[in-house]
């Protein structure tokens, strides 16, 4: 009855593949002037880390490895296969921490924008002032990670409003998404706060985009799954950055009575936006293990008895999370106005928490996990995810139907579950991201982290809920989506489909990137 691990037959596979490619005729390398030829990599070690992602699922290995010294780089490489008698396939990896292959190439190229960072060393990030409006703004490389944004605008005492949870991630890799967190409410996603950016199309052309000039490509690249163009520099507006942050976490064992106060704290605008919170998000606490989890350590040690208490008697408990931020001017305001904000709330008494914590910290905190995860050898394991954005009139359908029966029964869910309400008006449908045709949507994240042999247990519950939602009616979206066949794509943009094909002939005519993302491109 002996059976192989699966793990064992993927390595197999891998190996497999690998030698199959040596020596196999790459018609268009031969082609191929000096001057990229030189920037080409294609040694064992190379290919390996071009052809996995943080997903740890699916492997696709690459023909090369392209390490652009300059935009003008990548200009000549997607030119080169544009007018190629046969085209090969190209796309951007960020840092490859996409799930599902989305920034791979079978037999293609990948181009490593980690390298273009490193070549720019620090000289991807200005900011600067328009001197006709006062502004501030940063003009940023797509090559560049959200932390570096971050010290880098710090430095001049300013800041972003829009950020994601983690910032080890490329900008370009994350305006190709949308880019949310818990600020996305107030703030709009990243890709609502870009005011222009530099592209270089799939037919290797270098445009400027605004909502100005340009403007249909602009609208069309962000959100856009990297399939018209590679980002190469994003302009974003920037605001006095604050010192500190008061961080919350309120308990309830009533979903009902969480979203409703999630929904309230999501409306407030107050004067001048002093009683608005500057994020918002929440968490399901299951199990009875510690209730911290690894993308934040925020209880204190002292209460852990208590809550895990408090869940073995729910089985769910919902956290709510939100936060304020102030600097010198509002520090003795601070704890009156969130105050004002919290009072009335129905959480559990005596399961309010707070946190006091400078505001780098904050935007910087799941950091501390992903270090603890790496020691341990636990942060390269399989990561299949599943993120969705659920409309708010069938949130409590998605309650009962995913959270209390799908995910209690098959009890194997431990990663974190994320779960927040957005504002539609904060979006732009003009974009190419799509979100529920609602005026608040919730972001739900099944974060799960697996074994080897063992991810295809937390695929099968990602399929249930996506069965679930589709028989129930519920009509979700998928955030970082996947799909296998076109249809699906079809389905998912819904009314922009059509606009989005039209555009892809229109920048990318020859079908070349990102074929990680399956659209277009079915044989990878
Ligand atoms: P990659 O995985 O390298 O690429 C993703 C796609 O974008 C590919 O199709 C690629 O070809 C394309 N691409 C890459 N660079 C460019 C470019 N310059 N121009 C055009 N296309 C390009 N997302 C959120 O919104 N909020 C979060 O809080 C958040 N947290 C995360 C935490 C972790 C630990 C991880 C692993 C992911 C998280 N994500 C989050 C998801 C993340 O934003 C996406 O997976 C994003 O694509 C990753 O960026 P990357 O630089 O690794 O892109």
């Amino acid at each position: 009855n002996f059976q192989f691990p699966t793990y064992f037959i993927a390595i197999l596979i891998t190996i497999t593949r690998l030698i199959s490619t040596i020596g196999k005729p790459k018609p268009w390398t031969n082609l191929l002037p000096q001057k990229l030829s030189d920037k080409f990599l294609d040694d064992p070690e190379s290919i390996k880390l071009a052809s996995s992602d943080y997903g740890n699922l699916v492997q696709e290995i690459p023909a090369a490895i392209f390490n652009p010294s300059s935009i003008n780089d990548i200009m000549s490489l997607i030119k080169f296969s544009h007018q190629s008698s046969i085209p090969f396939n190209i796309a951007a990896r960020g840092q490859g921490h996409s799930t599902r292959g989305q920034a791979m190439v079978r037999d293609g190229v990948v181009v490593d924008m980690a390298h273009l960072r490193k070549q720019r060393n620090g000289r991807g990030i200005e900011v600067f002032e328009d001197s006709s409006t006062g502004k501030f703004y940063v003009d940023v490389g797509g090559e560049q990670l959200w932390i570096d944004v971050l010290h880098s605008t710090l430095e001049h005492g300013l800041t972003l409003m829009s950020w994601t949870d983690y910032l080890y991630l490329t900008v370009g890799g994350t305006l190709s998404n949308a880019g949310i967190s818990g600020q996305t409410f107030r703030y709009g996603p990243q890709i609502s706060n870009v005011d222009e950016m530099d592209v270089v199309t799939g037919k290797g052309d270098f445009v400027t985009c605004s909502t100005r000039n340009n403007s249909e490509l602009f609208y069309t690249v962000l959100g856009g799954l990297g399939q018209f163009g590679l980002i190469t520099r994003a302009r974003i507006a920037l605001e006095p950055a604050p010192k500190r942050v008061k961080w919350v976490r309120m308990l309830y064992n009533d979903f009902s009575v969480f979203t409703k106060d999630q929904e309230y704290l999501i409306s407030l605008k107050g004067k001048n936006q002093s009683h608005a919170l500057h994020y918002l998000e929440g968490l399901l606490l299951m199990h009875q293990g510690p209730p911290d989890n690894w993308r934040s350590s925020f209880f204190p040690l002292s209460d852990h008895s208590r809550i895990i208490s408090l869940v073995t008697k729910h089985s769910i408990i919902y956290c709510l999370e939100v936060a304020k931020y102030y600097d010198d001017h509002t520090q003795n305001t601070v704890d009156e106005e969130l105050q004002v904000m919290l009072q009335g709330l129905n959480y559990i008494p005596g399961f309010i928490f707070e946190k006091n914590i400078s505001y780098f910290g904050f935007l910087n905190r799941v950091r501390s996990g992903e270090l603890k995860l790496q020691s341990q050898g636990l942060w390269d394991v399989p990561h299949p995810w599943l993120n969705l954005f659920v409309p708010k009139s069938r949130i409590s359908d998605f309650d009962s139907g995913v959270f209390k029966e799908i995910v209690l029964k098959r009890n194997i869910t431990t990663g974190p579950v994320l779960i927040y309400p957005m504002n539609h008006y904060k979006w732009d449908d003009r974009m190419s991201a799509v979100i529920p045709d609602e005026e608040v949507f919730y972001t739900v994240g099944f974060l799960h982290s697996s074994g080897f042999d063992d991810w295809e247990a937390f695929d099968i519950q990602n399929r249930e809920i996506l069965q679930f939602c589709e028989n129930a009616g519920i009509k979700v979206k998928q955030y970082l989506p996947h799909y296998k066949t076109q249809q699906d794509w079809a389905n998912h943009f819904g009314m922009k489909w059509m606009g989005f094909t039209e555009k892809k002939s229109k920048f990318d005519p020859r079908m070349i990137l990102s074929p990680g993302q399956r659209i277009f491109n079915n044989n990878n």
